[in-house]
């Protein structure tokens, strides 16, 4: 069961200040109201991938209007080139749902599937959507590595992870681009600074560092019985 399967999701309004700031956002120029998503966002990519990658939520004018995670945004144009680069996507530009685009060994997702004010989910947001992510988490048989991209993603998978029982202590994880862990029981777990325009536009996060980490993953997926 994956992305627009999962019961519930596409029709969830469970939180009202997200709804509402969907329903308030003014379209971009040269778009309408009618061109928005403006719901939920599913996850999307290969049913049997090894590689879940975890955002933290539509953009405004990217996922919350095309209906897929990073894509028709600056996050999504700064990563797919380098997923297609990598051999994780088949095509370097991503524009719209059923512009052709597939994921190979690869699912994505957002730690929080409704557009948040300001990209700042609050802790009962992250904690109502967390179920949605542990069922997209169910549903990948072959998962062996979940990329975390920002601070947000992180905490809350390892929250997820702590409501399991799989770890104690989540400050025991602390959050750094390239830290890596394989609390027992679970994934192994590869933190990310977010590949947001603004992460980009300062430097912060680059082409190489993300392609570099992305190589790193790829050797973890194809590790030990890979
Ligand atoms: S963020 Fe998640 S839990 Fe909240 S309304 Fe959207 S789908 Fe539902």
């Amino acid at each position: 069961m994956l992305g627009g399967d999962i019961p519930g999701l596409l029709d969830c309004r469970r939180c009202t200040r997200l709804v509402r700031c969907m329903e308030e956002l003014p379209p971009k120029k040269g778009y309408e109201r009618s061109d928005y998503w403006n719901r939920p966002v599913p996850g999307f990519g290969d049913p049997l991938a090894r590689v879940f990658l975890v955002g933290l939520a539509p953009g405004a004018h990217g996922a919350n209007r095309t209906g897929r995670p990073f894509t028709g945004d600056g996050a999504g144009d700064f990563m797919y080139p380098l997923l297609h680069e990598a051999g994780f996507a088949s095509q370097g530009e991503a524009f719209r749902r059923g512009d052709g685009m597939a994921l190979h060994d690869l699912y994505i997702s957002n730690a929080v599937k409704c557009l948040p004010p300001q990209n700042k989910p609050n802790t009962d947001e992250f904690a109502y959507c967390r179920s949605y992510l542990a069922e997209e988490l169910a549903s990948l048989p072959r998962l062996k590595v979940v990329l975390l991209l920002g601070q947000g993603a992180f905490s809350s998978f390892l929250k997820h992870l702590a409501e399991e029982g799989i770890v104690d202590r989540v400050s025991r994880y602390p959050f750094g681009h390239g830290a890596v862990y394989q609390p027992e029981g679970s994934p192994v777990l590869v933190a990310s600074y977010h590949t947001s325009r603004y992460n980009v536009l300062t430097g912060r996060i680059t082409g190489d560092m993300f392609l570099r980490l992305l190589g790193q993953v790829r050797e973890l997926a194809e590790g030990e019985n890979g």
